[in-house]
């Protein structure tokens, strides 16, 4: 009997039909039955959020004519990669495009995240369905899952939560079937479906997450996200050029660091794995025969980590001064909260003084403007756009000294294993 595997393959495996084509041989040495949890191709979903945007604000002309774009993009990389586009292909894509193009027309009328959503949703689509013709062809004994059938949500579009009850029932009777017939499943990462049957996407390169999902609740024997990078390393190595691969890492340590905004993984894929002790390895699909990193329960050993630096731009330092003298109280903690619970803004580093409150805040999709409108009623209020969060865990002072002289340290927070700062480095007179 094979062991169940979750494969995860994200746009930049897919950005061209040659560097598809390297997944093939990656899926042709797997050991086990292998669910390939597939993003949309190379930067699609940036295209699609363009298409909406404008769509949004009027230009329906423009968002048209980019759709018809990026539609002929997927039937022309679709006969790249099979040599010919085969007629239930075409049908399939020609219907995907059909229906965004009728959508754009009515978009008027629908809620922006909702529309976002309905969207958004087809990149993956797209991709899957070449994807499953190609495999099709080449490896047969092939199954394509629409994923909307699968991971069951509330209706926040854009930022669902996932019913991981209804989820697992879905899994049971969608994909373990499928698995039971065939060797290859493929599905798509990123999207979801709400109780009353509207698509929903889980945030930008939610793919990973949803290959945590399918990989505890299946429960499979691995995930492993293949990737353009050899392993996770302990920084970007764009940014610094010594940088080194950490080999083996604890949930707890990858945790910390997707939350900080390492951009390997995204930062809601390792509870599910934890809670189902399921090993995550990141691979790089270029070079199978790098190491990569596992991602593992490791208790009882202690690992000796490099200072890990996680760079999390476009963030938002906002203080907050009591009008009259009174001090930053429980009282005013918990009202401070609320505004940016209320308003969707993620906090990701917080400090008080007697009358000041300072929060370093992450918009995400969410804009900034309801949230200063709601703390202005009470507060005086000094904010600055497009800082970055820098993180180090690990610290050594002269990491340390390294990243303070970048730019104007405007807060700054230690404790026993993190260092923290908030960083204005945009160049003066700006
Ligand atoms: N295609 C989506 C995005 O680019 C999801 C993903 O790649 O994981 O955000
Ligand atoms: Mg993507």
């Amino acid at each position: 009997m094979f062991s169940k595997i979750v494969y995860k393959f994200g746009g930049a495996s897919t950005a061209t039909p040659q560097r598809a084509k390297a997944i093939l041989p990656i899926l042709r040495q797997a050991d086990g039955q292998v669910l390939i949890v597939m993003s949309a191709i190379g930067k699609t979903t940036n295209a699609l959020e363009s298409i909406v945007n404008a769509a949004v604000m009027g230009d329906i002309d423009y968002a048209q004519t980019q759709m018809l774009q990026l539609h002929r993009f997927h039937t022309q990389y679709a006969s790249a990669l099979l040599g010919e586009i085969n007629t239930p292909l075409q049908e399939q894509l020609e219907a995907y495009y059909r229906y965004i193009s009728d959508y754009l027309y009515k978009i008027e009328h629908v809620h922006v995240n909702e529309a976002y959503d309905q969207i958004v949703c087809y990149g993956e689509l797209y991709s899957t369905q070449i994807f499953a013709a190609f495999l099709l062809q080449q490896l047969e004994s092939t199954a394509w899952i629409d994923a909307r059938k699968v991971i069951a949500t509330n209706s926040i579009y854009r930022d669902p939560e996932v019913d991981e009850d209804a989820t697992r029932n879905n899994i049971n009777q969608y994909i373990v079937p499928a698995m039971q017939t065939h060797r290859w499943v493929i599905t798509q990462g990123f999207i979801g479906n709400t109780p009353n049957g509207k698509s929903v996407t889980l945030g930008r390169e939610g793919s990973d997450y949803t290959a945590a999902l399918m990989a505890a609740l299946l429960p499979a024997a691995s995930l492993t996200i293949w990737k353009d990078v050899p392993a996770l390393m302990n920084a970007d190595p764009k940014r610094y050029p010594d940088a080194e691969r950490i080999p083996l890492i604890a949930y707890s340590e990858a945790i910390e660091m997707a939350y900080y905004g390492a951009q390997v993984i995204h930062p809601k894929t390792i509870k599910p794995l934890y809670n189902n002790d399921i090993p995550l390895y990141i691979k790089c699909f270029e070079d199978v025969e790098l190491p990569g990193t596992s991602v593992q329960n490791i208790s009882g050993t202690t690992i000796a980590y490099p200072p890990i630096i996680i760079h999390k731009p476009n963030q938002v330092l906002i203080q907050a001064t009591t009008r009259n003298f009174s001090f930053i109280t429980e009282y005013h903690l918990s009202r401070l909260y609320e505004c940016f619970y209320n308003t969707h803004i993620k906090i990701t580093l917080m400090q008080n003084s007697a009358i000041n409150f300072v929060a370093c805040a992450d918009p995400g999709a969410h804009p900034i403007e309801p949230l200063i409108a709601l703390l202005e009623k009470e507060y005086k209020i000094l904010i600055n756009t497009g800082v970055e969060l820098i993180t180090v865990r690990y610290p050594k002072p002269e990491v340390i000294d390294q990243i303070a002289a970048k730019g104007k340290v405007l807060l700054k927070q230690e404790t026993r294993k993190t260092w923290q700062a908030v960083i204005d480095n945009t160049p003066p007179n700006k």
